[in-house]
């Protein structure tokens, strides 16, 4: 049987448990949401972003990270003026 999974749930499969790079990849995060249950697990990041036509926060400079707009039209307005 095989099971075709959208990429939100494969965001929401992949837990921290499962990361063996999380505490390598939070030293290096960006995103100053502290609390987010993605955080260091980039796959799960990126997947849970892309599947709300996102980018994750450390995609952007640190102001515009802070607004916590994530959204491809942000990304490219704060690049365009950076
Ligand atoms: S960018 Fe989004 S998914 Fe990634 S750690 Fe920050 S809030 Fe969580």
């Amino acid at each position: 049987m095989i099971i075709d999974r959208t990429e939100t749930e494969r965001s929401r499969a992949m837990r921290a448990a499962d990361c063996t790079n999380q505490k390598k990849n939070e030293a290096s995060c960006t995103c100053t949401f502290i609390s987010c249950e993605r955080r260091g697990v980039c796959c799960a990041c990126v997947a849970y972003h892309r599947a709300s036509n996102q980018l994750p926060g450390c995609f952007f400079p640190p102001e515009a990270e802070k607004t916590f707009d994530r959204s491809v039209r942000n990304f490219v307005k704060v690049m365009q003026d950076p």
